[in-house]
């Protein structure tokens, strides 16, 4: 199917595309800040910086997530095995810091075909990149003062050391005061229907954490009351969702329960499951913020494709 894009809106997305456009070193500077920051911060608290996989037979089903949208998935073949494009390191996460090291990140790229009606969004691409880190025993409140930690760090670094920066992108930046607000998805679809996630961004301030939320067998569900330990951060400003996490089900009688229960095939995430029966698998929790989400938020863009030198955004395949 062809997806129609007004001739305007075409010519904006190829506009942004241009590199040597003024704005993008200036995001890149910012971005490298934002790295370095984050990154410092997690190697001083004992984290170990695990570098990416790209091709795997096990990687995130991203299914069911209220937020999917995916038009094809990448399978290639070497040395005669069939493997996947990675749509995210869920599974190598939980694997490792079940093995050890305990606590770990990984700036890791993600490749998923999001449908090309997702052009115009702003905020989706089909390859980015997520900071995404899993910590063993730990407790979704560990992971919301991480989080916030590194997130109101960057902030402070970024309006103190690049002020002019700022100020050449017409940005006027807040420094989010923590702990977030919590609520839970249900409250917020009370209030405000389906479009919960655009109406509490754009009235909130700060960003805030939305819990319990029905999505992919590893994230961690209560079987008694139903709830999900699991969680999203998002923007103020209707920049919206940044970051998705959860404490995670250990499990195996659990985890065989829903994976056949999304209708997944058993034999993609045979490791996991022969690690939870031998009672291997730590239980953790974890998350993933989206670099280029999070960078186009503090330059205050408009379409996230800004954010890269070499935009990748659904339905736009360009020369590099
Ligand atoms: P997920 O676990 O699927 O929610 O992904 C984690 C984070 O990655 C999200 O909260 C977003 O910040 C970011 N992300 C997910 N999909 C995309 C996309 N298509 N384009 C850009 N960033 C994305
Ligand atoms: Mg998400």
């Amino acid at each position: 199917m062809k997806y129609q894009v007004e001739a305007s809106e075409l010519s904006y997305l190829t506009s942004i595309m241009r590199i040597g456009d003024s704005k993008m070193p200036v995001v890149l500077k910012i971005q490298s800040k934002v790295l370095k920051t984050m990154t410092d911060i997690l190697l001083g608290k004992g984290f170990q910086w695990i570098l990416p996989v790209i091709l795997a037979k096990s990687t995130d089903p991203l299914w069911p997530d209220p937020g999917y949208s995916i038009e094809d998935r990448i399978e290639v073949e070497v040395y005669g095995t069939r493997v996947k494009t990675m749509q995210s390191m869920i599974v190598h996460k939980r694997v490792l810091v079940s093995l050890g090291p305990e606590k770990i990140f990984i700036l890791s790229p993600n490749i998923r075909i999001e449908s090309r009606k997702r052009m115009i969004t702003g905020k989706h691409l089909y390859e980015f990149t997520q900071l995404d880190l899993e910590v063993a025993y730990a407790k979704m409140k560990d992971i919301f003062t991480l989080f916030e930690e590194l997130i109101v760090k960057s902030i402070e670094v970024i309006k103190k050391e690049m002020r002019e920066e700022l100020e050449l992108l017409s940005r006027d930046l807040r420094i989010p005061t923590a702990p977030f607000r919590v609520y839970k998805r249900a409250e917020l679809e009370k209030e405000y229907g389906d479009s919960w996630e655009e109406e509490i961004s754009r009235t909130s301030k700060d960003p805030v954490w939305v819990t319990d939320i029905p999505r992919q067998f590893y994230d961690f569900q209560d079987f008694e009351t139903g709830e999900w330990r699991n969680y999203d951060l998002i923007l103020p400003e209707g920049y919206g969702e940044v970051l998705s996490g959860a404490e995670r089900e250990y499990e195996y009688e659990k985890i065989l329960k829903k994976i056949e229960r999304d209708g997944l095939r058993k034999d993609d995430y045979r490791l996991i499951l022969d690690l939870a029966e031998k009672k291997l698998l730590k239980p953790s929790a974890g998350a993933g913020i989206g670099v280029e989400r999070f960078i186009q938020y503090i330059c205050g863009l408009k379409h996230i494709g800004e954010v890269q030198p070499f935009p990748r955004i659904p339905g736009i395949v360009p020369d590099l």
